[in-house]
C-alpha cells in the first residue's frame, strides 16, 4: 500500500476542552461557592480563574483538584469517532497541562485508556506545549496555538472554537469549529 510509505504524520490534541468538557464542572463548582449562575457565554477570557481573586481562585482549584473530578470528565461530543478516525491516518497524541492536583495525572491517564484506548506512552503531560514536536496541534488555548506555531513554522494550527473565546477574532484564521474541519485539514495533511 503506497501510503504507508509516506511517514505518518503526528496530530498533537489538547484534553480539557477539547477531548474532555472541562468547563462544566468548573461552572457547576464556581457557581456553587459564589451563588452564581454563570457560563462560558458570560466570559470573554480564555482563562477563567483571571476574573476571580486569589483566594476564590484557590478555593476553584481546590475543588476542581479533589480526587475523583479529572476521571469523571464527560468526553466531548464528537470527540470519540473524531479521535478514532484521526488514528486511522495518524499519530495521534494527547498533549495536556495538568491541573495542580496529586492526583490528576494519574486519573487522565486512566481516562484517556479507558475513553479512547490511548496508551500512556503517547500522552504528553506539559504547561509547555511548544516543546512538543508534531505536524499540527488542536488546542482551545490562543498562546498554546501562537506560541506552538513559532517553534513549528511549517506545521498547523487549529485554535478549538469554545464560546468564551468568541470575540478574540485576531485568532480567527486559526479558529476550527468542528470534528469535520479538523478531520478535512488532517487528511489533507497526512495526503489521503
Ligand atoms: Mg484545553
Amino acid at each position: 500500500v503506497p501510503r504507508r510509505s509516506k511517514k505518518r504524520r503526528r496530530i498533537l490534541i489538547d484534553v480539557d476542552e477539547v477531548l474532555a468538557d472541562f468547563q462544566t464542572p468548573a461552572f457547576d463548582i464556581i457557581n456553587r461557592l459564589f451563588g452564581k449562575s454563570l457560563t462560558a457565554y458570560d466570559y470573554e477570557v480564555w482563562d477563567l480563574f483571571e476574573l476571580f481573586t486569589k483566594e476564590e481562585g484557590d478555593a476553584i482549584r481546590a475543588e476542581m483538584g479533589r480526587p475523583g473530578v479529572c476521571a469523571s470528565l464527560k468526553v466531548r461530543p464528537g470527540a470519540l469517532d473524531a479521535v478514532r478516525e484521526l488514528r486511522d491516518m495518524a499519530d495521534v497524541h494527547p498533549v495536556t497541562s495538568p491541573f495542580d492536583s496529586p492526583t490528576w495525572v494519574a486519573e487522565r491517564y486512566a481516562w484517556l485508556q479507558e475513553h479512547f484506548q490511548i496508551p500512556r506512552r503517547d500522552v504528553v503531560f506539559t504547561e509547555s506545549k511548544y516543546l512538543v514536536k508534531g505536524d499540527a496541534l488542536l488546542d482551545d488555548r490562543p498562546d498554546n496555538i501562537t506560541t506552538w506555531l513559532k517553534e513549528h513554522r511549517r506545521a498547523v494550527g487549529m485554535l478549538w472554537h469554545i464560546p468564551n473565546t468568541r470575540t478574540m477574532t485576531q485568532y480567527d484564521h486559526l479558529r476550527v469549529k468542528t470534528w469535520d474541519e479538523v478531520i478535512s485539514k488532517v487528511k489533507k495533511l497526512a495526503g489521503v
